[in-house]
């Protein structure tokens, strides 16, 4: 038994981990790398192994940087399943599509480039047919299930309150009657979070392959995430300003939706427009919708209302891009949703020229801003920012709520994997940047958990 780090090694995205036992190769997440251009086309593109030997993929949630890669690896010869839950599956549909659609964009703008400096052009990762071939190898796991999904290797997926149908994967290894139990956290959520249910903790795990995003780093103490929307809203009203709030499709949008609902039922702001700027939000909510066995009770209680929790009359959710540029012309304060959540690309670009130098307005942080990415730029309040070739002065007022993560902090991870019967054996941690993970090692070290690795991209461990 073997596990070889791919990807998310000492970085936060392009999660991959191969995992061989018995000869047969299983692939936990095969997700695209995010970060400066040109580095991460080069990285998409060259997988480090041969995926028609990959027996099958376990894809523990639809985030791109977990899914995103799965249709190049279908393009380049991987035949097996792709297993998730079912709103995972569903999810993915419109999220790898989009992601077609955002490659294609992507390498046009490259080869035009290219063509002018008479070089040969680029194709995309993927196209859209690619897509569709890939969808048909998903299969739904619903939680609790157990199922085979290798020789000696059994699987059951767990909730990890990260995002609607993100799992903890429980995997039973056996290779020539050696027995372990392998926990792969994929990203693990913040117990009370909206709709979703709560993170369930695992009870046995002699290897554990965890996250670390946010390793060294506490959450603000009961950041009380209604009131300060409320807050930050109503000040950016009464200056007549909009909001913008860059925010994920998946996860992220919906939870920022239902807090803001809920303020409109208890008459907590005053009247103004509601505007959730991306088709792939749309979809996705309906998916959210179409998964009422991920809800929590709070959400299950809701729903008896007969309410939609995703869904109010001061809300709209816009698909066409001319309704999109039409909010360009909207002289009244509102509130603007759009993606993508780290500004790197999408509909909230066009919007921030606008806003980015309205002192007026305000562009609410409600997300992890990783390295190398507008958002980060943005969110460290940068004096001017480059949109599309030009530079755009950075006069908005810069708020952040941060109790709207969709990651657990030190203190919440140290307490997950508090409910273990005894500490892992083993221990790597993955999806980090490196001093998070390195930090987050020592924590646990000191905690009794006698062997914990940081590893480096391409680096292989016998278990
Ligand atoms: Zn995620």
């Amino acid at each position: 038994m073997q596990i070889h780090f791919h990807g998310a090694a000492r970085t936060v995205t392009g999660s991959m981990h191969l995992l061989e036992v018995n000869g047969s190769k299983l692939l936990l997440d095969c997700g695209l790398y995010q970060g400066k251009r040109k580095l991460a086309f080069e990285r998409n593109r060259s997988l480090p192994f041969k995926p028609s030997e990959v027996h099958n993929v376990v894809l523990s949630h639809a985030h791109i940087d977990h899914s995103g890669n799965l249709p190049q690896l279908t393009r380049n010869g991987f035949r097996g399943r792709i297993v998730c839950t079912p709103a995972t599956r569903d999810l993915c549909e419109w999220m790898l599509r989009d992601s077609a659609h955002i490659q294609e964009r992507d390498v046009e703008h490259v080869n035009a480039k290219r063509l002018r400096k008479g070089q040969a052009p680029f194709e995309p990762l993927y196209l859209e047919d690619d897509v569709e071939r890939c969808l048909e190898q998903f299969e739904g796991i619903p939680y609790g299930h157990e199922v085979r999904v290798a020789a000696g290797v059994a699987l059951r997926f767990e909730d990890a309150g990260h995002m609607l149908g993100s799992a903890v994967t429980h995997l039973e290894l056996d290779e020539a009657g050696r027995r372990l139990k392998l926990v792969f956290t994929g990203d693990v959520g913040r117990p009370r979070a909206p709709i979703i249910r709560d993170p369930a903790p695992p009870r046995e795990a002699d290897v554990l392959l965890s996250e670390s995003t946010y390793g060294d780093r506490l959450h603000a103490a009961d950041v009380d995430v209604k009131a300060r929307l409320r807050e930050v809203v109503a000040a950016t009203r009464a200056r007549g300003g909009k909001v913008l709030i860059p925010a994920f499709s998946v996860g992220r949008t919906q939870n920022v939706v239902y807090h803001l609902h809920q303020l409109f039922l208890e008459r907590a702001l005053p009247p103004l427009p509601i505007f959730v700027d991306s088709p792939l939000s749309a979809n996705a909510t309906d998916v959210f919708r179409a998964h009422p066995e991920c809800y929590d009770a709070e959400t299950l209680k809701f729903l008896e209302t007969g309410k939609d929790p995703f869904g109010f009359h001061r809300l709209t959710y816009i698909r066409e891009a001319e309704a999109s540029k039409a909010l360009n012309d909207l002289r009244i304060p509102a509130v603007i949703i759009a993606a993508s959540g780290m500004m790197e690309s999408g509909r909230v670009l066009h919007h921030l020229k606008r806003i980015a130098p309205d002192p007026r307005s305000t562009i609410l942080i409600v997300g992890y801003m990783a390295e190398h990415t507008l958002g980060r730029r943005v969110a460290e309040g940068a004096e001017a920012i480059k949109l599309f070739g030009e530079e755009y002065p950075l006069r908005a007022q810069i708020c952040e709520i941060s109790g709207l993560s969709g990651h657990a902090d030190r203190d919440e991870l140290t307490r997950f994997f508090g409910r273990l019967k005894a500490p892992p054996a083993r221990t790597f941690l993955v999806h980090g940047e490196e001093s998070q993970s390195l930090k987050l090692a020592e924590h646990l070290r000191a905690r009794g958990f006698p062997r914990v690795d940081v590893p480096c991209p391409g680096e292989r461990f016998a278990l």
